[in-house]
């Protein structure tokens, strides 16, 4: 696969261990020798060490070691063969082993002998045991020679499966781990001497085969600072080539739309709002492309601070594009953009202002004329703005002259996507790119994550909003909670305000929850596991909105949204409501980002604990957005004390999202931390954590950033710049193996 790479990491392990060890190493994720190498031991044995039984279940898979207390062998009665009974001991319980047609293991497993076993623990007769084991002795070959000088150490215990126990992966590292010293060392020598790194190969053996379990430490770092030093790297290297890449400087027009704009706009911007435009603006005046990401909480005001780089770049007679994740706030920004701008953005309309410029929307839903108009107004540059879902990714897009791409909700995208608008235009010429996000990403994600960005931060949200105050509301418990909650529903309506109610699924022939619109939820079943609906249960749209319709909130005016509808609906349903014409939005979390109706100041969300940390602020920042305040229901019947409670209480305890992004994070595995969604690079760290090892993604930047800027190219730097080239490599590969 990987014949760039001189080292033997590349190399197949199907041509190294044969092909059944082979399928079962593919089986846990491991396909090169790399992968084997860097597949860390899951605990170690000291020598004289066993396994207590007392914990063993029947029906896991386990790997103990214990000692042979007794091994015999008979002809079985109504078979050929002999059947071996093994018995094996930790020095209370007992286990036993049985082998069909293997006398020859009275003569490996004699009494007293240590060994080690993996197997499927199975109840015979009343008695716990294995049946037929992987088995490796400890303290002797196979020989019966001592070998207490190969193997003096502890013993390492792999993650492994039933298909392929620890002693066979432990059989397979023996294999590869005699090709260390050939690895490719890709970490610089001044930067190994300064920080006494152990070498490569000296790391991985000690792992696989410690002498001693204090060395297993210091192993474990080393290649974690190589890690998280690639990473940084490589983030940096895509950095110093995209400010090498030409791009056209837009400058300011005193006289132009941005100046008409800021002469109309409602109201002053925050000074957060400011610094963060300047920091734009000076981007924007360079001659190579902005790559900036905007972080800045749930109802910060990010969407005027892209409004004006995008006129901006329109002033200097280009093009910018806004690309959002739903089809529902592609159109709300489309809507809300025509509204801020008036007569600004309706050049060539009666009305328009003969200044102004065009703002276009484009769709996957459009229909074929529709679509062909609205890309001849693109590509003839008389649409000025264009707002789009990821239609505008694929397919004939073509602009004439697309300066600035911004990406809203960034975490919806992943790398890929963000480089598929940022690419190279006709002209030779990389567009300006700033991408937004409300998921606050603790430093070292955001570093591990996005770390080829420059970052601003809105910190403050403009002023004259409203509290937000969030109840947990146990239902089972405490019916009338419940009844209370939609007496307030009630009550806000009544006072001329407007209500969300939050469903995990759509319901009858809608299916199950909204696809691709929900993170993962943590304590949820794997949707790919046979067995019951996940769903089943849940609260579904069009239930509620019966129930409501017909109970506690009769009388007020009800509409439903999600991801079903067809796009008209959608939209009408949505606008109904900003207008007021409907009271209660019965919704999935198709309303989850971005979507911004600063009348509504109620938000019920139901079975809120099928919904991920994250998601709950995302939803909650819905409401509060103007002058009033606003409140926050969390429905759910999960049990006091359970760790679902836990969660949310934590959401309603704080409106801090960085502390409530900590709390996702823990909560989530590390896959999903980095998962395809947030950054494309699935499963790429194996040894590092971007949670705990923030001190070693810090000091591996530094060392980096040294390297780049003084060898931008890595020409000095072979071996650094090959271990990147494979890791870009395998990603790429990674990529095309999921679309
Ligand atoms: P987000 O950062 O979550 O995308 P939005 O851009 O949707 O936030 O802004 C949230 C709300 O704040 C919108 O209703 C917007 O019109 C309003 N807003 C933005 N900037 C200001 C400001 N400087 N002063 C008052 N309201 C503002
Ligand atoms: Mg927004």
């Amino acid at each position: 696969v990987n014949n760039a790479h001189s080292g033997p990491e590349g190399e197949r392990l199907v041509d190294r261990v044969g092909p059944a060890t082979a399928k079962g190493l593919a089986g846990l994720g491991l396909h090169t020798v790399a992968d084997l190498l860097w597949h860390i031991p899951r605990r170690y044995y000291e020598r004289g060490e066993v396994t207590s039984f007392e914990d063993l279940r029947e029906g896991e898979d386990v790997t103990v070691v214990a000692t042979v207390r007794s091994a015999t062998s008979r002809r079985m009665q109504r078979r050929r063969g002999t059947i071996t009974t093994v018995v094996v001991t930790d020095g209370h319980a007992e286990l036993s082993l049985t082998f069909f047609s293997q006398p020859w293991r009275t003569k490996q497993l004699l009494p007293g002998r240590r060994v080690i076993l993996s197997g499927t623990v199975q109840r015979y007769r009343g008695r716990l045991q294995l049946s037929h084991p992987e088995c490796e002795l400890l303290d002797v070959d196979e020989d019966g020679h001592d070998k207490a000088e190969a193997r003096s150490g502890p013993v390492a215990v792999y993650p492994a499966s039933a298909a392929l126990p620890s002693v066979a992966v432990s059989k397979a590292v023996d294999v590869v781990l005699d090709d260390v010293s050939l690895l490719v060392d890709p970490i610089p020598a001044e930067v190994s001497a300064t920080r006494g790194l152990l070498p490569k190969a000296a790391a991985l053996r000690t792992l696989h085969r410690p002498t001693d379990r204090s060395t297993v430490e210091p192993a474990l770092e080393r290649l974690r600072f190589e890690e998280a030093f690639l990473l940084q790297a490589e983030l940096l290297r895509r950095r110093a080539e995209a400010s090498a890449a030409a791009a056209t400087a837009r400058d300011p027009r005193s006289s132009g739309l941005l100046a008409a704009f800021d002469a109309v706009m409602p109201w002053e911007l925050t000074e957060g709002q400011r610094r963060v435009g300047e920091e734009i603006d000076a981007d924007l005046s360079r001659r190579t492309p902005m790559q900036r990401l905007l972080q800045g909480d749930v109802g910060s005001g990010k969407t005027v601070v892209a409004l004006r780089a995008m006129l901006r770049v329109v002033d200097a007679g280009g093009q910018a594009a806004l690309l959002a994740p739903t089809e529902v706030l592609a159109s709300q920004h489309a809507r809300s953009i025509r509204d801020l701008l008036g007569p600004l953005g309706e050049a060539g309309m009666i009305g328009g202002d003969s200044n102004g410029t065009r703002v276009c929307l484009l769709t996957g839903s459009l229909g074929a004329a529709e679509r062909r108009t609205r890309l001849l107004e693109i590509a003839s540059g008389e649409a000025g703005i264009v707002v789009g879902t990821h239609a505008l990714l694929y397919g004939a897009v073509t602009f004439a002259d697309l300066g600035l791409v911004v990406v809203d909700e960034q975490h919806r995208f992943g790398v890929e996507q963000r480089s598929a608008l940022s690419r190279e235009q006709a002209s030779g010429r990389r567009p300006h790119v700033l991408v937004m996000t409300a998921t606050p990403i603790p430093r070292t994600v955001a570093m591990t994550v996005f770390g080829d960005l420059d970052v601003s931060v809105l910190e403050e949200v403009p002023p004259g909003r409203g509290e937000i105050v969030t109840h947990v509301v146990p239902a089972a418990e405490k019916p009338h909670y419940v009844r209370r909650m939609w007496e307030r529903v009630a009550e806000e309506v009544a006072a001329g305000r407007r209500a969300y109610v939050v469903c995990p699924r759509i319901g009858q022939d809608g299916g199950s929850p909204e696809a691709g619109t929900s993170d993962a939820v943590p304590g949820n079943p794997d949707p790919d596991s046979p067995g019951e609906d996940p769903a089943a249960g849940m609260a579904s749209v069009v239930d509620v909105y019966d129930e409501l319709r017909t109970g506690p909130l009769q009388g007020l005016r009800l509409a439903v949204m999600h991801g079903a509808l067809d796009p008209g609906a959608k939209d009408e349903a949505m606008r109904a409501f900003a207008r007021g014409d409907v009271d209660v939005l019965v919704s999935t979390t198709v309303v989850e980002v971005g979507v911004d109706v600063p009348d509504a100041t109620v938000m019920t969300i139901l079975d809120a604990d099928r919904f991920g940390v994250s998601q709950l602020h995302q939803l909650r920042g819905r409401v509060g957005r103007g002058r009033d305040p606003g409140v926050c229901f969390l429905v759910t019947d999960a049990p006091p004390g359970s760790e679902a409670r836990q969660r949310l209480d934590a959401v309603a305890a704080t409106r801090d999202g960085f502390a409530l992004a900590r709390l996702d994070l823990q909560q989530r595995r590390e896959g999903d931390v980095l998962g395809a969604t947030q950054s494309g690079r699935r499963n790429s760290l194996r040894v590092l954590s971007a949670l705990r090892d923030e001190d070693v993604i810090s000091e591996a930047r530094v060392a980096a950033a040294a390297i780049v800027e003084t060898d931008p190219t890595l020409s000095d730097h072979p071996q650094l710049r090959e271990a990147l080239e494979a890791l870009a490599q395998a990603q790429s590969a990674d990529y095309l193996e999921k679309t």
